[in-house]
């Protein structure tokens, strides 16, 4: 008797390694299909960035190949995962469809639709984790609550995957192979016709295809698809190809991640969020980079990674919890600060026309790459919020509609985190954008990078972007006085009312 087939229902776990639930749908039957839906509502919404449609393609393209290699296939849907999920169950005949879980209200919200229209239709639909080192419902507080501060939660998130790693729970699972293709001259005809009707895409559109081109493939320091992402991961972790560990930025990630003129940090961002990689394999090689680290310092910056990665997890747990995080403030008080949202003054932010260099050089590296260094968005983060003092769900949306790791959880858990809206106990936040220039682009040499127009300029100059009008040429005087807005916007926070 020929196996029941499975469809896989990739969404943002672009891989074939490690991916578990593949994995178990391969171990039930090798008969198993790849499908991927491109969501007319997603490709049209207000949040959609060219450059992570650009990494989403081209992932998707080495995606097909795999598939192809394991003897199976991925399918390409154009439509509403609700309509043409099932309608492509039923014209292959699936006996089970499955997939990974999200933690996005939307996303949540769309597959437990999916999994209902597929029921109606007497298929078996089975979702378990993958995106996450630990599932949202297996980290609670002594009481029994979600956690709503990184502290504790790194506390017990720490504990539960050094208990995890040990029982060998978070080895990772290999790419199926010898996988059974779909044989559809062997389709009975009423399932012809089914098939005939699908919205099948003959082969991986680009970017500019889908009405939304990407120039910034070659500034961009995120490799799409799951190969670039395991090479990344290695050059970082472990030095390349030679294994030594001699070299790697993992070793120096503290301070190395602070400094955004140097390649300190992973860059994986995209690989992680559209799961090119998965945090196992992430956690496994700096768990691997500590047998060869030689100093306190190496082991110390290992650590100090591994807590981003926790970042990332208490982030999407928070989302998961509290879906209303999606929607704005956490702390409801912040629902009545009264934003200038002047809206000039946004779009000289958006533009990299603000007059202060490190603020600006941050937004066009931002625009030129879709991707900007985590230290920058903390800072453009805060000036917007708080020296131009306009609401940070602008800025989140846009920074959705540009980066190529542009990912709710963390872009919304970043933006409450600078506003001090978010569940982080301490209240203000503020940044000094001259100060932080001072302190992590010293010589200004991110800032020459991204505004070449300043290059001639003075280092001092640059970073307290007093700039004499002669040597500014057309380049912008500053938006605003720090000093002054700093304390407007402190006078504000202070009449809003108490939680
Ligand atoms: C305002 C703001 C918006 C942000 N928006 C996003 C976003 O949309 N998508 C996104 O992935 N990250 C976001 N971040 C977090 C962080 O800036 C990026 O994850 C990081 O810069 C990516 O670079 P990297 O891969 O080299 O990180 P590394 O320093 O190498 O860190 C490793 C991984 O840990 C995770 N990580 C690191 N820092 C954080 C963090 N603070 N929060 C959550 N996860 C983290 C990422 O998956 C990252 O790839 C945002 C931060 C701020 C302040």
């Amino acid at each position: 008797m020929a196996p029941d087939r499975w469809l896989f229902w990739h969404r943002r776990d672009l891989r074939l390694g490690d991916n578990l639930g593949l994995a178990a749908a391969a171990a039930a039957s090798p008969a198993v299909t790849g499908v991927y839906v491109f969501d007319p509502e997603w490709l049209e919404g207000v949040d959609l960035a060219p450059a992570r449609l650009w990494f989403l393609c081209e992932s998707l393209r080495e995606l097909q190949q795999r598939w192809r290699q394991a003897g199976s296939e991925l399918l390409l849907l154009k439509g509403r995962p609700v309509d043409v999920l099932p309608r492509l169950a039923e014209a292959c005949g699936a006996a089970v469809v499955t997939w990974n879980r999200d933690v996005e209200p939307a996303a949540r919200q769309r597959d437990r639709q999916v999994a209902s229209a597929l029921q109606a239709r007497g298929r078996r639909v089975l979702v378990d984790w993958d995106q996450l080192l630990v599932p949202p419902e297996e980290i609670r507080t002594g009481s029994g609550e979600p956690y709503r501060v990184y502290g504790p939660f790194l506390r017990n998130w720490r504990g539960q995957v050094t208990a995890r790693d040990a029982a060998g729970v978070l080895t990772p699972v290999a790419a199926p192979q010898g996988l059974v293709g779909l044989d559809r001259a062997a389709l009975e005809p009423g399932a012809q016709a089914l098939w005939q009707d699908l919205p099948l895409l003959a082969a991986v559109p680009t970017a500019g295809e889908l009405g939304h081109p990407f120039d910034g493939a070659d500034l961009c320091p995120c490799r799409p698809g799951e190969q670039a992402a395991a090479a990344q991961l290695e050059a970082f972790a472990d030095g390349g190809a030679s294994g030594s560990g001699h070299g790697a930025a993992l070793f120096a990630y503290e301070p190395g991640r602070n400094i955004p003129s140097e390649a300190g940090t992973s860059a994986l961002s995209a690989a992680l969020s559209l799961g090119c990689l998965s945090p196992r394999q992430a956690w496994l090689a700096s768990e691997a980079a500590r047998l060869t680290a030689r100093s306190d310092e190496a082991l110390a910056s290992i650590t100090v990674w591994q807590q981003e990665l926790a970042w990332r997890e208490f982030y999407q747990h928070a989302l998961f919890h509290f879906p209303e995080l999606a929607d704005g403030p956490y702390r409801p008080q912040w629902r009545q600060f009264p934003w200038d949202n002047e809206r000039s003054w946004f779009e000289a932010w958006r533009l990299g026309l603000t007059g202060m260099p490190f603020v600006d050089a941050a937004m066009r590296q931002l625009t030129a790459s879709g991707w900007m260094h985590n230290r920058c968005r903390m800072v453009v983060a805060s000036f917007l919020v708080k020296d131009l003092i306009c609401d940070w769900r602008w800025g989140e949306t846009a920074f959705m509609q540009r980066l190529v790791d542009g990912d709710l959880a963390a872009n919304n858990g970043g933006w409450q985190w600078s506003a001090s809206s978010g569940m982080d106990p301490k209240p203000l936040r503020i940044f000094n954008p001259a100060t932080q220039a001072g302190r992590f682009d010293a010589e200004a040499s991110y800032i020459r990078t991204w505004l070449p127009e300043l290059a001639h300029v003075a280092t001092a100059d640059l970073i307290s972007g007093e700039i004499a009008p002669l040597e500014r040429g057309d380049y912008p005087a500053p938006l605003v006085d720090h000093r002054l807005q700093q304390a407007r916007f402190k006078a504000l926070y202070a009449g809003l009312p108490k939680p």
